[in-house]
């Protein structure tokens, strides 16, 4: 028997399979999937992990998990997911630097961790399609629609480019992401793709796209008309959290058998989170049976997951959208952080469901004791301003020669202060080349935001990569950020943070 999801704000009902939540994404009832139960790995076979390539632990995870699919499929697809699109064999490299373990979650085709979920999502997606082609005798095709701060948006559209009956469109915060970002975006590749910017901040990206989402007639017409159905990308998506989980288990696994940690020894984790995506895979990790202690939220100066954490009382009331260096995590309503809060109460949907409404009406809510206690005993929480982020990335490359991105840096620095006996695996969740300026701040003791030199300025983003790194003697920036200097640019069409104009978009585009 498969194991069934249900949803994070409505009775269970019938239990859907893995095959219908991803294409579903997201709950009729506005709420995110979940496993019924979760998984659970003895020590013997968390060990054995250690001997495959990284493809096949992938596999086993998701055997583990009972997907409806058979296990020669899963393992066909993992090994398309993670192979030669990386750029080292081992996927995800640990490095030890100072007294920490760097986990290195960026060696996917856009550099930035996101591939590790959307490297592999949209190969599952695309067999599902064609499953329920098959199954139903039907011919629904969907469209992926993400909003993104960054390194989603270019992560999915290189994850779905050219696969089968699914076209992607994406829409960022104009303005809102760096220059090498939108190169990225704005220069993809692929038939069936489309980057649309929108005037207004992430969190008005995300609320826009929620609306069309929820919005039953929009969705009535898109299918009467050309035959699509509305799906997403982004982490509310359990597809995308699921290929997450398998990097925690498979790097402790992979310390255990290099004997950097012993077998009784437990470790913390220090985690950059935004939407709550990773930091909650490392949870699930750890409900699986890795022995870690604590799970450690990292934010920026956008702390509203710090201040929840600490207090057990979410508030985005008086609350400004702060622009940082570390875009991917300005962020405020956080929404993975429902699942976690469903795990956290015992499956009360109820509650969850009232907590979210609060949030949603009132900017505020309060979670009751007993889950406020759940939610002390797995996580800890700390924050980092732009001025400490570029500090810290600055100590570490003088001290160790190790060059960090602004994200993983957030992620130091708050790992340095909770840093206790037990050895500590920090997430890195970008290459420092997707945010070159901040770092050649960084590097050349600048402050946040201070304008850059005039002959730096003049620079595209990869040439001030390629000016940094000779600088500094580094010899590697990877390919895919390299060739954006020659790119032809294809999408450059920017509108209003309107529900109307957005829909107006999404039609013209399923037109061509
Ligand atoms: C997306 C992203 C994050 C935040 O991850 P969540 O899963 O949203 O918490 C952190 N760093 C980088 C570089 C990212 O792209």
């Amino acid at each position: 028997m498969p194991i069934g999801y249900i949803d994070t704000r409505s009775k269970p009902a019938k239990l859907l399979n893995f095959s219908d939540v991803i294409l579903k994404g997201i709950a009729s009832s506005g709420g995110l999937f979940v496993p019924e139960k979760i998984p659970h790995l003895t020590k013997k076979e968390i060990a054995a992990l250690a001997e495959m390539p990284y493809y096949m632990q992938a596999a086993y995870i998701y055997k583990a998990f009972k997907i409806d699919f058979d296990v020669e499929q899963i393992i066909t697809l993992q090994k398309k997911s993670y192979g030669k699109n990386f750029d080292v064999e081992e996927i995800i490299p640990i490095a030890k630097v100072d007294d920490l373990y760097i986990l290195e979650l960026f060696h996917g085709p856009t550099s930035a961790f996101k591939d590790m979920a959307l490297q592999c999502m949209p190969n599952f997606f695309e067999a599902s399609i064609k499953d329920e082609k098959e199954r139903k005798n039907n011919d629904t095709n969907y469209l992926i629609c993400v909003a993104t701060s960054g390194d989603t948006g270019k992560a999915a559209l290189e994850g779905y480019k050219d696969k089968e009956g699914v076209k992607i469109i994406v829409f960022y915060p104009n303005h809102g992401v760096s220059d090498i970002q939108f190169k990225q975006m704005a220069t993809q590749t692929g038939d069936n793709v489309c980057v649309v910017a929108l005037n207004g901040n992430f969190d008005d990206c995300q609320n826009a796209v929620k609306q069309i989402f929820s919005d039953k007639t929009f969705n009535k017409l898109l299918e009467k008309k050309f035959n699509t159905k509305l799906s997403s990308a982004n982490s509310i998506n359990w597809a995308r959290l699921m290929p997450q989980i398998v990097y925690y288990i498979s790097a402790y696994s992979k310390l255990l058998a290099a004997g950097e940690i012993a077998s009784r020894e437990k470790i913390d984790v220090c985690v950059p989170t935004g939407n709550f995506g990773n930091i909650l895979a490392c949870w699930y990790a750890k409900k699986m049976g890795i022995p870690i202690e604590h799970i450690v939220c990292a934010s920026n100066e956008n702390n509203v997951l710090f201040d929840f954490i600490n207090s057990g009382h979410y508030t985005i009331k008086d609350r400004d959208f702060i622009k940082t260096c570390s875009p991917s995590m300005d962020i405020l309503i956080s929404s993975n952080l429902e699942r976690q809060l469903f795990e956290l109460c015992g499956h009360d949907y109820t509650q969850v469901k009232a907590w979210m409404k609060q949030l949603n009406t009132k900017k505020e809510f309060v979670i009751d004791t007993d889950t406020f206690k759940a939610l002390s005993k797995d996580f800890s929480a700390g924050y980092c301003d732009q001025k400490q982020c570029l500090a810290s990335i600055k100590h570490l490359y003088d001290s160790c020669s190790y060059l960090m991105d602004p994200h993983t840096a957030c992620a130091y620095n708050v790992a340095k202060v909770h840093k206790g006996p037990n050895k500590m695996l920090i997430a890195s969740t970008a290459h420092w080349s997707k945010f070159g300026p901040d770092v050649y701040r960084a590097i050349h003791g600048m402050q946040p935001n201070q304008i850059l030199p005039q002959e730096i300025c003049a620079m595209s983003g990869v040439e001030l990569n390629m000016h940094l790194a000779k600088e500094l003697k580094i010899k590697y920036i990877p390919n895919n950020i390299k060739s954006l200097l020659k790119a032809p640019i294809r999408f450059t069409k920017s509108i209003d943070n309107d529900v109307q104009k957005i829909k107006e978009e999404i039609v013209e585009f399923l037109m061509k």
